[in-house]
């Protein structure tokens, strides 16, 4: 590994790095003088580096310099912030290899993933760019005469960007990119699994030519780091994205400072298809969406909703296909399926087989993989449990790893029904050659995002995206709609009459 700038010494005994915070455009030890380690979770012997353990005097300097930073920065022409994240873009692509690479090693997901990944951080870049020259307000005629009526958007102040471990590179992009073009400062906590993937990306931020301050990172414990972020009352917006349970606590914690909050949650995604389906492309979507990046994509897909006279087809299809898949660490181009973030995963995935036998039939997996080089890794075999019930808890609660659900249903109504009891609504799909069933479910179905004969993952960047229900609380990332969780609508009126007008008086007959 190449020594970085965020890099200050190496450990006696081991050779893994110490990184450092980012505090007002300097790489500083944290108040807390302890640090913690970042595992790789295909094997945990390899420590990728010890990160500091902040605290909530770090992030109150964090927050410091992000208001010292931000009169200027807001004060800087869009089109010019817009051009420093051109370059970071472009840095992005010049070093995806190496971060790839990184990523895999601590996050885990399969090296052509990791790319993809990176690639979603590019794009949001390079999208978020262009938005220093658009950011679009409107400008409609005023009710009186010789009067301007226009709106325009404003940053909101300093963003709180609190981020998990499932996308590490791509999730802060979709997060900080928004939030810096539009004028406001941020301070960053990623994930405490990965944070690597996020000091990486805030090196290539500094030398993108963002002022000092205007990017803070904090690494820390969620209770600590996180907290001190939902906390002060500096922190104007806070960005989340994680478990439910976490983003509700920290929509309470935030409401009593009536801070604006954007979450973005659980899942619990299904595919239906029905019986004119192709299945063989099912068949391959449902692989790529339940058994990517292990099952731990919030749009992963762990229900499969399909018409009872093609389960048997449909299911001697996935079993053949999930048997062919390879596990090992991601960097070896030949695996498809890498391990678990981390044992509390694993445990939590295990736990969920011996529900799934008293619910279903297990027909494919249903333990941890530790056979050979596995030994020293989160691995867990690719899992289809088959005659499951709409309601039961394998099909009802997320469990964030490569296990898989069949629910066979009657027709097109049972599906609709069982696709929407949830709690959740990130994403969902249909497999079906009708396209008048096509159109029912894009209309039926009750999720952020709906794809037609193709898997529940594959979100692009310049259309919104988030959940409903439970899956968030009606904000959205990438796009347009990305902007409205960083700004603040201001409405201007210009009257150039000469003369008092009063609306809605004056213009009364
Ligand atoms: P967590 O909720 O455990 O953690 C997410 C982030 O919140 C981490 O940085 C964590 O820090 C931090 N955090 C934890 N506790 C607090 C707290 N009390 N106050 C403030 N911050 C806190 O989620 P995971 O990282 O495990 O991510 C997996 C979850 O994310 C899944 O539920 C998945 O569905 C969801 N997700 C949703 C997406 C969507 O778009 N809807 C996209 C991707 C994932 P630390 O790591 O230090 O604990």
């Amino acid at each position: 590994m190449v020594d970085t700038a965020a890099q200050t010494a190496r450990s006696a005994t081991t050779a893994a790095p110490t990184f450092q915070l980012f505090i007002a455009g300097e790489w500083v030890d944290s108040d807390s003088g302890k640090t913690f380690e970042s595992l790789n979770p295909a094997d945990r012997r390899d420590v990728v580096g010890r990160f500091q353990a902040g605290t909530a005097a770090d992030v109150a300097m964090a927050v410091k310099a992000a208001e010292m930073a931000l009169p200027r920065w807001k004060a800087t022409p869009a089109p010019k912030r817009g051009e420093i994240l051109y370059r970071y873009g472009a840095l992005l692509a010049e070093h995806k290899e190496r971060l790839a690479r990184a990523m895999t090693r601590e996050m885990g997901k399969v090296i052509a993933e990791a790319h993809g990944d990176i690639q979603e951080g590019i794009d949001i870049a390079f999208l978020m760019a262009g938005e220093g020259r658009r950011m679009a307000g409107e400008t409609v005629p005023s009710e009186l005469p010789d009067k301007w009526a226009m709106s325009i958007r404003q940053p909101i102040g300093i963003a709180g960007i609190i981020t998990p471990w499932n996308f590490p590179m791509a999730i802060p992009c979709w997060k900080i990119m928004p939030a810096l073009v539009t004028g406001n400062t941020v301070v960053f906590k990623p994930a405490s699994d990965t944070p690597h993937c996020a000091t990486l990306l805030v090196e290539l931020m500094a030398e993108a030519g963002f002022p000092p301050g205007v990017v803070n990172l904090v690494t820390g414990s969620g209770g600590e780091v996180g907290d001190a972020i939902v906390e002060s009352p500096d922190v104007s917006v806070i960005s989340f994205t994680g478990h439910t349970a976490t983003g509700k606590h920290i929509a309470e914690r935030a409401a009593h400072r009536l801070k604006r909050v954007s979450l973005e949650l659980g899942g619990k995604n299904a595919i239906v298809v029905m019986r004119d389906a192709d299945l063989d492309l099912a068949a391959d979507g449902i692989v790529w969406s339940a058994f990517g990046t292990t099952g731990q994509r919030c749009t992963a897909a762990s229900r499969v909703i399909v018409e009872r006279p093609v389960v048997g087809q449909l299911l001697e299809r996935l079993e053949a296909r999930a048997r062919k898949l390879k596990l090992g660490s991601g960097l070896d181009e030949s695996v498809d399926v890498g391990p678990l973030i981390n044992p509390a995963a694993l445990e939590k995935v295990g736990s969920y087989i011996e529900i799934g036998r008293a619910e279903g039939e297990l027909v494919i997996g249903g333990a941890a993989a530790t056979a050979g080089d596995l030994a020293n890794g989160n691995f867990f075999a690719p899992t289809i449990f088959s005659g499951v019930e709409p309601m039961d808890r394998i099909a009802q609660e997320e469990i964030f790893g490569p296990v898989l659900s069949i629910v066979p249903v009657d027709d097109y109504a049972s599906a609709v029904m069982a696709l929407n009891q949830t709690r959740y609504g990130l994403s969902s799909a249909i497999f079906t050659t009708d396209a008048n069933t096509a159109f029912r479910a894009m209309r039926d179905f009750e999720t952020g995002l709906v794809y037609v004969n193709a898997g529940t993952t594959g979100a692009e960047t310049h259309l919104p995206f988030g959940g409903w229900k439970e899956t968030g609380n009606g904000h959205r990332e990438a796009g347009h709609a990305a902007l409205d969780t960083y700004t603040e609508w201001k409405s201007i009126y210009v009257d150039f009459s000469g003369r008092l007008q009063r609306a809605q008086i004056d213009n009364q007959a």
